[in-house]
C-alpha cells in the first residue's frame, strides 16, 4: 500500500476541481497536480537516480510546491524528511546526515545554509531550490506510474524538535499516515471538494500532516502568500473562501481572537480550526468560541504518534450546558477511535483513575520507531506503549487532562506544583495577553514559583491584583513569589513557549 494511491482518482473525478492556490491566485487543478506529481516522481527515479526507499528533504517555508513534492516522493517510492524551515544550518546538517537524505528541496532562503551540507555530510549530492527553472524541468519529465512499497515502508520521517538533546526521527510509515488519516474522517471532519484547506502552520508539522486527508478528498488546498500565520491575511482569505479549515497553535488562536478586527471576520466561512502542540487555556478557548462560534477542535498528539491521541471534538466544544462543561475543555478530550491511553506509573503500572502519571498511548498510528536510534526506540516504547513523557490523568468519563510535561513540573519542599494550574488562574484577567510559570531554584524549598507576564497593548495591573487573584484561586504556596513583566515570551518555531529559556534567562538574571 502506497499512501499517495489516492492520485489516480482525484485526476479523474475531479479533475477540474482547484488543488492548489496561493493566497487567492489559483495555480493547480487536480489533473494538473497529478500530472505535476507523476512528472517529478518520474524525474526523481529517472535522472536524480533515486532508488526506492531513498530519503529526500524538505527544508522549505510553506509554498505550494511543498504538497506535490511530498506526493511525487511517495508515487516514487521514496521517503520524505520535512525539516522545519527556521533550523540552524548545522541543525539540518544533522538531519541531513542522520537520515541519510541525498537530495533535498528548499525554498529560495533556505538554498545557502542547506548547501552548506554539500561535501560535508556523506551521500548528500544534491540541492536543489523550487524557484528555479531548473525545478520546472523537472515537473515536466515524462511521467511513472505509482511504486509499489509495502504498508511498513518508511514515508515520513519526522524529526522531534528536539528540547532535550538532539532531534530524533520518528519513523512514519505509509500504514501510519494511513491510520492517521482515518482518524481525521473519525474524529474530527469529513473534507470534501468544497472544502478550503488553508496552510496557515508549519507544513513540516501537522499542517502538512492534515495535508493528506485533504488531498484524498480532493479539497482545495490555499497557501497564504505570506507563508506563515498572519490573522489580517487570514481574516482576509475568509472573504474569498467558504468552508475553511486551518491549524492554530494556542499562541496563534489567542492572536487571532485579540486581534482588533476579529468580530468583523468572516466566521460563517470557517468550518473547522484545529489547536493543538501547548496547552490552550480555559479563558483563551472560551473567548475563541465567543469570538468566532463553536468551530473548533482540540487535538493532542506528538511526532511519535502524529496527530493522533486524544481530541475535544466541536460538540463538546458547545456542550454549554452540561455541568461538566468548563471541566471538559480544560482537558485534551477523549481517546481517538481506536487508541488505547493509558496513565502509568514510574514502574509502568496503570494507576486508578483520576490520578496523575505519565500519558503512554497505544495504537497503529504509533510510529514504527525512531530513526537509527534502537535505543531510543526501546526507551520509548515499552510492552507496545507509545511513553509520551507528558503528564495527566484520565477522568471517570475517560477524559485526559494534561498537566505539564514532567520536566516543566515544580516541586516546592517536595509537593509537586503543576504550572498550567497557576497559568489558568492568572489567564481570568482579561488584561494578560500571556503568562508562563516556572519554578526558580530556592535554597530552603528547592524551587519556589515565579511567573512571567505579558499584559495586553495598553493595559496595567498591579503585582498586588495578581497575588489577590491567586489568593482567592489557589492554595498559598501556589502563587508565585515573583511576578515578571515582559514584552514577549520566547517561543519555539512551532509557536510552543520556551520554559526551558525562561529558566536560562531567569538563571542569567540571578547568578
Ligand atoms: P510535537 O511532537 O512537536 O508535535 O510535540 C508534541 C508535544 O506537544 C506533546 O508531547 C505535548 O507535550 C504537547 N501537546 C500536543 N498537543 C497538546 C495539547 N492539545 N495541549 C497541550 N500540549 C500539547
Amino acid at each position: 500500500m502506497n499512501i499517495s494511491s489516492f492520485l489516480p482518482s482525484v485526476a479523474n473525478v475531479h479533475g477540474d476541481k482547484p488543488a492548489v492556490s496561493l493566497g487567492t491566485k489559483r495555480l493547480h487543478t487536480y489533473r494538473a497536480f497529478s500530472d505535476r506529481v507523476t512528472g517529478l516522481a518520474g524525474a526523481l527515479r529517472g535522472e536524480l537516480r533515486l532508488s526506492v526507499g531513498d530519503r529526500v528533504g524538505l527544508a522549505m517555508t510553506n509554498t505550494p510546491q511543498y504538497l506535490e513534492i511530498l506526493v511525487a516522493c511517495w508515487h516514487a517510492g521514496l521517503c520524505v524528511v520535512p525539516m522545519n524551515s527556521k533550523l540552524h544550518p548545522k541543525e539540518f546538517s544533522y538531519i541531513l546526515d542522520h537520515a541519510g537524505v541525498k537530495i533535498c528541496f528548499v525554498t529560495e532562503n533556505l538554498t545557502e545554509g542547506v548547501s552548506e551540507s554539500l561535501g560535508t555530510v556523506d551521500g548528500f549530492k544534491q540541492v536543489i531550490c523550487v524557484n528555479d527553472d531548473e525545478y520546472e524541468t523537472l515537473i515536466k519529465h515524462a511521467p511513472i506510474n505509482k511504486v509499489d512499497v509495502s504498508a511498513t515502508d518508511p514515508a515520513w520521517i519526522f524529526y522531534t524538535s528536539g528540547t532535550t538533546g538532539r532531534p530524533k526521527g520518528a519513523t512514519l510509515t505509509h500504514q501510519t499516515l494511513l491510520a492517521m488519516t482515518l482518524r481525521y474522517y473519525a474524529d474530527i471532519d469529513q473534507p470534501s471538494p468544497e472544502d478550503n484547506y488553508f496552510h496557515t502552520a508549519p507544513m513540516s508539522h501537522a499542517d502538512g500532516l492534515y495535508a493528506l486527508p485533504h488531498l484524498i478528498k480532493a479539497s482545495h488546498h490555499i497557501v497564504p502568500e505570506s507563508g506563515g500565520f498572519d490573522v489580517a491575511e487570514i481574516f482576509g482569505l475568509l472573504e474569498t473562501y467558504k468552508n475553511a479549515t486551518f491549524m492554530a497553535a494556542p499562541t496563534m488562536l489567542t492572536r487571532m481572537t485579540n486581534h482588533p478586527k476579529a468580530s468583523e471576520a468572516r466566521s460563517e466561512n470557517i468550518k473547522t480550526i484545529y489547536y493543538g502542540g501547548a496547552p490552550m487555556y480555559l479563558e483563551d478557548t472560551k473567548r475563541a468560541i465567543a469570538t468566532f462560534g463553536p468551530c473548533f477542535v482540540q487535538i493532542f498528539g506528538q511526532g511519535e504518534s502524529p496527530n493522533t491521541g486524544t481530541s475535544l471534538s466541536k460538540e463538546l466544544h458547545a456542550d454549554y450546558d452540561n455541568p461538566k462543561y468548563e471541566k471538559r475543555l480544560s482537558s485534551v478530550g477523549l481517546p481517538r477511535t481506536g487508541v488505547e491511553v493509558r496513565i502509568v506509573d514510574e514502574e509502568d503500572n496503570e494507576v486508578p483513575t483520576g490520578e496523575i502519571g505519565e500519558i503512554v498511548l497505544k495504537s497503529d498510528v504509533v510510529m514504527a520507531g525512531y530513526w537509527n536510534d534502537p535505543e531510543a526506540t526501546s526507551r520509548t516504547i515499552r510492552n507496545g506503549w507509545l511513553h509520551t513523557g507528558d503528564v495527566g490523568f484520565l477522568d471517570e468519563d475517560g477524559f485526559l487532562t494534561l498537566k505539564d510535561r514532567s520536566k516543566d513540573m515544580i516541586i516546592s519542599g517536595g509537593t509537586n506544583i503543576y504550572p498550567r494550574e497557576i497559568e489558568e488562574v492568572l489567564l481570568m484577567d482579561s488584561r494578560l495577553e500571556e503568562v508562563s510559570v516556572i519554578g526558580r531554584p530556592e535554597a530552603d524549598w528547592g524551587e519556589e514559583v515565579v511567573a512571567f507576564v505579558v499584559l495586553r497593548e495598553g493595559a496595567s495591573i498591579t503585582t498586588e491584583e495578581l497575588e489577590n487573584l491567586c489568593l482567592n484561586n489557589i492554595a498559598r504556596f501556589k502563587r508565585p513569589k515573583e511576578y515578571f513583566f515582559v514584552d514577549q515570551l520566547p517561543k519555539s518555531n512551532y509557536g510552543k513557549i520556551l520554559k526551558t529559556e525562561l529558566r536560562k534567562h531567569f538563571h542569567l538574571k540571578n547568578s
